[in-house]
C-alpha cells in the first residue's frame, strides 16, 4: 500500500481536490488501482447540515454518507465508488472519541488530541486504503489553520510509522503576479511550505497555482527554497475550456512519473488516450445548445457542481457543447418567462425550501406548453408533478406539504419513515436504491436495462394516491422503487423530453460514462435547436 497526501498551503480554493482527482486519474492511466479520499478539519459531523452558501453542493455517495463535492470530483475523475469510510470530518472523530470515553474505552486515561484524535485520524488512513494500490488523502483548509493541526500531526506519524518510502505529500500552493513588480512571487510557497516543515512534514512535489507561466528561475528557487527537486516543480495553471484539461497539463509535466519513482510503484506506461478524447470533444463541438438551469442558488459556483458537470458530460456524449444559461427561479416570479425564451432545454435541480418555488413551477409550465426538452431532479421532479396537477389535472391548489401543509392536493408529501424523524443531519432518504423501469418507458430506452441504481437525498415524495389521475392524464410513472413501491421517475407523454426523476442521476455521471439521462435530455436538446434553425 502506497499513500500520498494532498495539502494547501497559502489560501484556499486552489484546486487541491482537483489536483488529487487529476493525480487519481493518471495514477488509473498508469493500470494502478486507486482511491481518493477527504478529511476535513471542520466540527460538522458531515456537511449533510452546512448551507450551500457555506459549503457548496452536498454530494451523496452510495451508502448514504453526505460528503464533501470534492468527492464528487473523486469519483468523476477515477473509476472507484466511494464510501462513508472516505469522508472524514473534525466532527466525526471528535463524536467517535467521545463515545469511547463515555464507555470507558481509554480505560482511565486522560483522552487529548494526541494521541487519541490522531490515532483515530491514523486508523482511519488504513482503512479508507483497504483493497487498493495508492491512496491519496486530501486534508481540507490551508497549512497553518490550528484545526488542521491535529491532521497534519496524523500524517507525519503516520509517515514515521509505514515508512518513508510508502508516503509522499503534495503540496498545492499560490505563484501570484504581483502587478507593481510585475514578477511572480515565490515567498508565499516559502512560507507555507517552512509551516509544514515545522510540523515535520517535508513536501516531496509541489503544485503551484499560476496564472502565467512559472519560468526556470522561480522553477528553481522553489526547488532550493522549498527543499524539493527540480523534477517534481508543478505548474499548475488556470485551464483555459475546462477541468478536464487538468490531466493532460499534469501528465505534460511527467507528475505520474515523479509519483511512481518516488514511491516505487510497480506499473504500466501511461495511456491518457480517453483523457484526450474526452477534451477533443469539449473543444471541438459539432452543435452549440444553451440549457438554462433553474434554481435558488444560481449565484454561487459550487452549489450545483454535480449538475453542471452532468451536463457538460451530456454535451461530451453527443458532441455537443453547451452553454449553461442560470436562471434564479426568483426573476421569473416577478419578471416572468422571457429568460426561458430560446433556451434548448430547462433543467430544474434539487433544492429545499419554499424560496423561489412558483418559479420553478413557471419554468416546468413553459417547457411543457412550449415543449422544450425538460429534466427535473428530485426538487425537480416534485415540481413537474405539482405542474402537471395544477395545469392539466386542475387541481389549482395542488402542492407539496413541504411548501403547503394544508393543500388540498398534496400531490407530493412526506415519506411515511420520515414521519417521526426530528433530527437533522443524515435522517433522509439517503443513498442508493433500485429502481425498476416501466416497459417501453423514455427512461428505460436511455439506460438500456430495465434495473437501475440511483442515489436519493430527500425527504417528500410522489403520492400515489393521485397516480391514477396522473397517468390517465399523460404524467406516466417511468420507473418505481422494487422494494416500497415509491414512484421514482414520471414522464410526460406526447413532449420531446419531460421527464422528473425523484433521485439526482448527477451524482453517478462522468466524463467518460456521461449518465444516460443526461446524454439523452441533451440528445433531445440538440433536436430541439436543429428544429429552431
Ligand atoms: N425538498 C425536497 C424533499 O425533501 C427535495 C429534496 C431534493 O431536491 N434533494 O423531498
Amino acid at each position: 500500500m502506497k499513500y500520498i497526501f494532498v495539502t494547501g498551503g497559502v489560501i484556499s480554493s486552489l484546486g487541491k481536490g482537483l489536483t488529487a482527482a487529476a493525480l487519481g486519474a493518471l495514477l488509473e492511466c498508469r493500470g494502478l488501482k486507486v482511491r481518493i479520499q477527504k478529511f476535513d478539519p471542520y466540527l460538522n459531523v458531515d456537511p449533510g447540515t452546512m448551507s450551500p452558501y457555506q459549503h457548496g453542493e452536498v454530494y451523496v455517495l452510495d451508502d448514504g454518507a453526505e460528503t464533501d463535492l470534492d468527492l464528487g470530483h473523486y469519483e468523476r475523475f477515477t473509476s472507484g465508488v466511494l464510501s462513508r469510510l472516505n469522508s472524514l470530518s473534525s466532527g466525526q472523530i471528535y463524536e467517535t472519541v467521545i463515545q469511547k470515553e463515555r464507555r470507558g474505552d481509554y480505560l482511565g486515561k486522560t483522552v487529548q488530541v494526541i494521541p487519541h484524535v490522531t490515532n483515530e485520524i491514523k486508523e482511519r488512513i488504513l482503512k479508507g486504503g483497504e483493497g487498493v494500490d495508492v491512496l491519496i488523502t486530501e486534508i481540507g483548509g490551508t497549512t497553518g489553520d490550528i484545526e488542521g493541526l491535529p491532521f497534519l500531526e496524523a500524517l507525519r506519524q503516520f509517515q514515521h510509522d509505514v515508512g518513508r518510502e510508502n508516503v509522499a505529500f503534495l503540496h498545492c500552493t499560490l505563484v501570484p503576479f504581483i502587478k507593481a513588480a510585475a514578477e511572480l512571487k515565490t515567498k508565499p510557497s516559502q512560507q507555507s511550505v517552512a509551516k509544514l516543515r515545522e510540523i515535520g512534514i517535508q513536501p516531496d512535489l509541489l503544485v503551484c497555482r499560476t496564472d502565467r507561466p512559472i519560468g526556470e528561475d522561480n522553477r528553481q528557487k522553489l526547488s532550493l527554497y522549498c527543499n524539493v527537486g527540480l523534477d517534481s516543480v508543478f505548474e499548475c495553471r488556470d485551464v483555459e475550456h475546462s477541468i478536464y484539461e487538468l490531466p493532460l497539463m499534469l501528465a505534460e509535466q511527467r507528475i505520474d512519473d515523479v509519483v511512481v519513482r518516488r514511491l516505487g510503484l510497480q506499473c504500466q506506461p501511461i495511456n491518457i488516450g480517453s483523457w484526450r478524447e474526452i477534451v477533443r470533444r469539449l473543444l471541438q463541438p459539432k452543435v452549440q445548445i444553451r440549457i438554462g438551469v433553474v434554481g435558488k442558488y444560481i449565484e454561487l459556483q459550487d452549489a450545483y457542481k454535480s449538475v453542471y458537470e452532468s451536463i457538460v458530460h451530456g454535451g461530451i456524449a453527443n458532441e455537443a457543447g453547451v452553454t449553461i444559461v442560470r436562471i434564479d427561479a426568483e426573476d421569473l416570479e416577478t419578471q416572468g418567462t422571457a429568460q426561458l425564451q430560446g433556451l434548448d432545454g430547462i433543467l430544474v435541480p434539487g433544492g429545499f425550501g419554499n424560496r423561489g418555488i412558483e418559479g420553478k413551477i413557471l419554468a416546468a409550465q413553459f417547457a411543457r406548453e412550449h415543449k422544450i426538452p425538460y429534466y427535473g431532479l428530485c426538487l425537480g421532479m416534485q415540481i413537474t408533478v405539482i405542474e402537471f396537477a395544477r395545469h392539466v389535472l386542475g387541481l389549482k391548489q395542488a402542492h407539496s406539504t413541504e411548501f403547503n401543509q394544508k393543500t388540498p392536493d398534496p400531490v407530493i408529501h412526506l415519506m411515511e419513515s420520515q414521519k417521526s424523524v426530528s433530527t437533522k443531519g443524515g435522517t433522509m432518504r439517503l443513498g442508493s436504491y433500485d429502481c425498476r423501469l416501466t416497459p417501453g418507458s423514455r427512461s428505460q430506452a436511455a439506460y438500456g436495462k430495465d434495473l437501475i441504481q440511483e442515489r436519493h437525498r430527500h425527504r417528500f415524495e410522489y403520492n400515489d394516491q393521485y397516480r391514477q389521475r396522473l397517468e390517465a392524464a399523460g404524467l406516466r410513472v417511468g420507473g418505481v422503487n422494487p422494494q416500497s413501491g415509491l414512484v421514482e421517475i414520471v414522464e410526460v407523454k406526447d413532449h420531446p423530453f419531460m421527464v422528473g426523476v425523484q433521485y439526482h442521476p448527477e451524482f453517478k455521471s462522468k466524463p467518460n460514462h456521461p449518465h444516460p439521462l443526461f446524454a439523452a435530455f441533451v440528445k433531445a436538446a440538440v433536436e430541439k435547436s436543429q428544429q429552431s434553425c
